[in-house]
């Protein structure tokens, strides 16, 4: 199946069993802004809560917090986001498309990525076992030629956002015969930039008719409030904070599905340390929050670490953690090193003095900030992406989502054989003892096997056939989602079997 092909299945999956839906559909849909549906919603929650129960539960010098989407104008200035949160675009005048011109070059990269490793597949076959990649990427020409025209690329991107020269990018562009995917063309306009943050207006504002903005992150809610924190939970540092939230972005190009949306939800975590300590706890979260994704259940050979090409100013470290979605390696969480620039201009705006008391070397001084982001809807896409499976059985087609259990929207389908003799209440009976703890779902309609495909296809781990013998022998049959093995279980038991492979606790012990 080819990788776009794969996309569209995931893309449609998501619809027709309730995950995400185009928002105000019945009127035509909103462009890239969605919703998320029964079982979307149950999947959502249950990332963002492994999310944050691993960062507030499992660290003691982490908190949480949930700022307010509006914010002072003026945090907007303070950060940069009003005069720098800006978008390189360009519009090919055939098409009439806008794109942003630096995906345009990264989209570019990647095929010649790719070519890459066809070289390498190809010599892979060739040499056998004795096969070295490195020796061979760092020796073969062509190879050697194509990383190098990438590395060019890079270097030329990163010389025209930082000097703000976009002629630079416009001719890269050119140079480069990149074409429109639509129209095929070469024929560009300039590149401009364009600010990404919606603005609307609070008319109680006092002091006139300053634009008040949706937050395009969350991370300002925690830099403004970092010493109400500080102060009424008498951290001490290192410490962070943790909070999930929605962000707004008026993203230029909105593509690929609920990968850039222009509404969105971001997990972001401050951690506050000393000057001087922030490349060491950079490494830290660089690692902790790569074994979290791994914790999921993903292989380690569909993520990467991709060091970011333009540092911004006032970062000192940056580092995208990319996973291998069915279009590309693309980026779902930055972890980023901010030194003291964030609180630094917040002290300088607002005025006040945002230092920490060192109780031990009685000094004051602005904390360092590193920061780990990660849009929760990119990780929903990931997360469907990697657990689609099509399989055959018995010359049929079964779909199933091999979700992690604990993140599953469902853990557990219970399933009465007939609608007659006592079965359903029995069912019903097991779906009251295990609703306080679960989320279980129960159905009569339909053949038991259409039942099970339908669990397979929402990601249910667990389903329980009541039969005539449930009722004598108090057991039912459980059958679990990826091996579709099955067994006979006393019902007595069904909890405790649930709870060990769907508790969250199971998930955030691996960390
Ligand atoms: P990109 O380069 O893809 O625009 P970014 O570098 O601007 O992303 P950050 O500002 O670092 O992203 O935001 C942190 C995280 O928020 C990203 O890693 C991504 O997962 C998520 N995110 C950012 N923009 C969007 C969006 N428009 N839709 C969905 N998720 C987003």
């Amino acid at each position: 199946m080819s990788d776009n092909n794969l996309f569209d299945k995931i893309v449609s999956h998501a619809k027709e069993y309730g995950f995400v839906f185009p928002s105000s559909e019945i009127y035509g849909g909103l462009a890239a802004v969605y919703d998320y549906g029964q079982n979307g919603a149950e999947l959502r929650n249950n990332l963002r809560q492994f999310w944050y129960l691993s960062m507030t539960r499992l660290n003691q010098n982490i908190v949480g917090l949930d700022s307010a989407i509006f914010m002072h104008p003026k945090v907007w200035k303070a950060s940069g986001h009003v005069d720098g949160f800006n978008d390189p675009m360009i519009d090919n005048k055939d098409s009439k498309k806008r794109y942003r011109a630096d995906v345009l070059i990264e989209d570019h990269q990647e095929k010649i990525r790719q070519k890459i490793q066809k070289e390498i597949e190809k010599a892979a076959k060739r040499f056998g076992e004795t096969f070295d990649a490195e020796m061979y990427k760092s020796t073969n020409p062509r190879v050697m030629e194509y990383q190098q025209k990438i590395d060019e690329m890079d270097s030329i991107l990163k010389e025209g956002l930082e000097s703000g020269n976009l002629n630079l990018i416009k001719e890269l562009i050119e140079n480069e015969g990149i074409v429109c995917p639509i129209s095929g063309s070469k024929n560009w306009t300039d590149v401009r930039q364009f600010n990404l943050m919606y603005s609307t207006q609070m008319n109680a504002l006092e002091g006139g008719e300053e634009a008040l903005y949706l937050r395009p992150e969350t991370a300002q809610g925690i830099f403004v409030n970092y010493l109400n924190v500080q102060k009424t939970g008498r951290m001490k540092l290192p410490f962070g904070i943790a909070q999930t939230g929605k962000a707004f972005r008026n993203e230029i190009v909105a593509r690929q599905f609920i990968m850039r949306m222009k509404e969105f939800e971001q997990m972001e975590m401050q951690f506050f340390c000393k000057p001087g300590t922030e490349l060491e706890w950079y490494n830290y979260w660089k690692q902790a929050r790569m074994k979290w994704h791994l914790a999921l259940g993903t292989p380690q050979n569909k993520y990467r670490f991709h060091d970011h090409v333009k540092l911004a100013h006032y970062a000192n470290a940056a580092v995208d953690i990319e996973f291998a979605f069915p279009f590309g390696f693309k980026e779902v969480e930055g972890i980023h090193s901010r030194t003291d620039f964030d609180l630094g201009r917040h002290e300088e705006f607002s005025g006040k003095k945002l230092r920490y008391f060192d109780p031990e070397t009685n000094e004051s001084f602005i904390p360092y900030v590193v920061e780990t982001s990660i849009g929760l809807d990119r990780l929903f896409l990931l997360t469907l992406a990697q657990a689609f499976t099509e399989e055959q059985v018995d010359g049929d087609t079964r779909t199933v989502l091999k979700l992690h259990p604990a993140i599953a929207p469902v853990k557990c389908a219970i399933l009465p054989l007939v609608k007659k003799d006592g079965l359903p209440e029995l069912a019903e009976k097991i779906y009251n003892d295990l609703r306080f703890d679960f989320n279980v779902f129960i159905e009569d309609k339909d053949s038991i096997g259409k039942r099970y495909r339908r669990m397979d296809a929402i990601g249910t781990p667990f389903c329980i056939t009541v039969d005539h013998d449930s009722i004598t022998g108090n057991d039912v049959t459980i059958r679990y989602r990826d091996s579709m093995q099955q067994e006979r279980v006393s019902i007595d038991r069904l909890s405790e079997i649930l709870h060990k492979e769907t508790d969250m606790s199971a998930l955030l012990k691996q960390l």
